[in-house]
């Protein structure tokens, strides 16, 4: 485990926080979603309470670098996060990341205030762990803090190349990185039993390893979505239209051979939704999986998974959620996924929910509170789940 913020001392310090304020927006690019933001104070309070001198920076979706385009700006951040933090005094924020104005307010910082800089992806050497950029960031500060989870599966800079700029007793990570490792490594590494993983999404080739990785581990696989359907067209069955990987049926069926092996108990859907398109008009129909029209496509499970799937969990203590059971976009294929939100948030199991869109599913379904951790990395965890090393925790362990 790499140092925490507790380790080290910060007290009075000038403090670089690698956030990820990379939150979803709408049209109107109104945020629809803080959480990343809010998952992000107990640090910055942490260091507001030391006196630092708070240098916070973060990617923003993908701007072409060296453009600074207004919808990639991080003002929005600035004003939401100046309201979550209750603060008095205004957050001041740079026109550039590493360009005179960033310089400037950097050495005019007092203790107890905070700068953000802007989109660190307007630079270049981000993406690219360019050494130069990291070297120039670096410059800002005598500590540095890695708290953006949801980026830590990428080798950038200001991921990599900068924590190496750090001597080790000068960089750790925040509070909101450290309960995430501990979450995946603890539960993953040594959970209460029964383990439960629950799977679904779009395709298997998005989370072979994932399920390579979890049949070592777990008591109980269920699969939903659509890449059930790959392993129920492996187990025989005909599936008309729907979404399947035929050159990862071998593999579907390997899963399923060493799960059988492992003795862990694999269940897949009984019956579904079935569509003659895909589209929120669409003429749909409930039907067993023996019964998929020729031309029809499975859309969500049915009433009788979603039945069995709750039943699969009701003995569950550790439950790992990744992907939804249904286009859950579309309302009418929805009902899939709130019911087996409902499930796991009603379960006594300590409960984890991984991945942008079940994450999305569990704050419709209204169960957010409810669930044990909810992830605010989708890739990230998802790289924890495989058994990878993140380079952003791997190069703060060197
Ligand atoms: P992933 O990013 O792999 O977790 O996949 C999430 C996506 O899977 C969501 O956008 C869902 O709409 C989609 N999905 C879930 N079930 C199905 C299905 N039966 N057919 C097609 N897409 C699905």
């Amino acid at each position: 485990m790499p140092k925490t913020i507790k380790d080290i001392d910060i007290e009075g310090k000038r403090v670089f926080i690698r956030c990820d304020f990379n939150v979803p927006k709408d049209d109107e690019g109104n945020i629809t979603d803080d959480r990343r933001i809010r998952e992000a104070l107990p640090t910055i309070r942490y260091c507001l309470d030391r006196d630092c001198k708070i240098i916070l920076a973060s990617h923003y979706e993908r701007p072409t670098p060296g453009i600074y385009e207004e919808k990639y700006s991080l003002k929005p951040i600035k004003l939401r996060l100046r309201k979550l933090l209750k603060l008095d005094d205004e957050i001041q924020i740079a026109d550039d990341v590493i360009g005179p104005d960033a310089k400037e307010k950097a050495a005019n910082l007092k203790a107890g205030e905070i700068l953000l800089l802007e989109n660190l992806r307007y630079e270049a050497g981000e993406t690219t762990n360019d050494e130069a950029f990291a070297k120039e960031l670096a410059k800002f500060a005598d500590i540095y803090i890695n708290d953006a989870f949801g980026a830590c599966h990428r080798k950038h800079a200001s991921i990599y190349a900068l924590a190496q700029q750090f001597a080790p007793e000068n960089r750790a990570v925040g509070f909101l990185m450290n309960k995430e490792i501990i979450f995946f490594h603890k539960v993953i590494e040594n959970p209460t039993r029964p383990f439960v993983a629950v799977v679904g999404g779009s395709k298997v080739s998005g989370k072979l390893q994932a399920l390579i990785n979890l049949v070592e581990k777990v008591d109980k696989i269920i699969i939903g979505g659509g890449m059930a359907f790959t392993f129920l067209k492996a187990n025989g069955f005909e599936i008309g239209n729907s979404l399947v990987e035929d050159d990862l049926i071998k593999d579907a069926k390997r899963i399923m051979k060493r799960a059988e092996e492992r003795d862990v108990k694999v269940y897949l859907p009984v019956d579904l939704v079935v569509a003659d398109k895909f589209s929120s008009e669409a003429t749909i129909k409930y039907l067993p999986i023996q019964e998929i029209p020729e031309d029809w496509m499975g859309l969500d499970i049915g009433p009788a998974t979603s039945k069995l799937f709750g039943e699969a969990l009701n003995d569950a203590q550790t439950i790992i959620w990744n992907g939804p059971m249904g286009v859950y976009e579309i309302d009418k294929f929805s009902k899939g996924s709130i019911e087996m939100s409902h499930n796991i948030a009603q379960s006594h199991a300590v409960t984890i929910v991984g991945g942008g869109d079940t994450a999305d599913v569990t704050a419709r379904a209204g169960d957010i509170e409810e669930m044990s951790f909810v992830s605010t990395g989708g890739g990230a965890s998802l790289e924890l789940i495989e058994g990878k090393k993140l380079p952003g925790i791997a190069v703060l362990l060197k």
